[in-house]
């Protein structure tokens, strides 16, 4: 089931460049930075109350979010909700004749289990699922 609004990913060029909006003017709290290496993405973590805004800085050229940037500049990536039972989740969207980009949930960012959505299936919002270990 799906419970709520995890975070919001939002494709950059540059950290650096976008943090003071957010830190600064929002005032948002900097909670975290990660690099998550599979994804070729460096993210800076801010909290709104129980969602996160996660923005996210390609590594290399071959990143999804470099090819994103490419085609589509910078902005709104993606939404993830949390979900209590992502495999349920993942059997019952696919009997919905939901398209996955994920058929099994993979390994995200501070110790999740993660899949996407196929934006050909959700209105052209790719959405992530995401289910927090432990
Ligand atoms: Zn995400």
């Amino acid at each position: 089931m799906i419970t709520k609004i995890n975070h919001i990913g939002i494709a950059v060029r540059s950290l650096e460049e976008h943090i003071p909006f957010y830190r600064d003017v929002l005032g948002l709290r900097l909670i975290g930075r990660e690099e998550v290496a599979d994804q070729k993405v460096k993210t800076a973590i801010f909290a709104v109350g129980e969602v996160r805004i996660e923005l996210l800085e390609p590594m290399a050229q071959d990143s999804p979010i470099a090819k994103f940037i490419e085609k589509r500049g910078e902005g709104m990536h993606h939404i993830a909700y949390e979900s209590d039972d992502i495999e349920g989740d993942l059997a019952g969207f696919k009997n919905k004749h939901i398209q996955l980009i994920d058929e099994q949930p993979r390994p995200g960012a501070h110790n999740t289990l993660i899949a996407f959505l196929h934006p050909n299936s959700t209105g052209k919002v790719l959405t992530e699922i995401c289910r927090t270990k432990g």
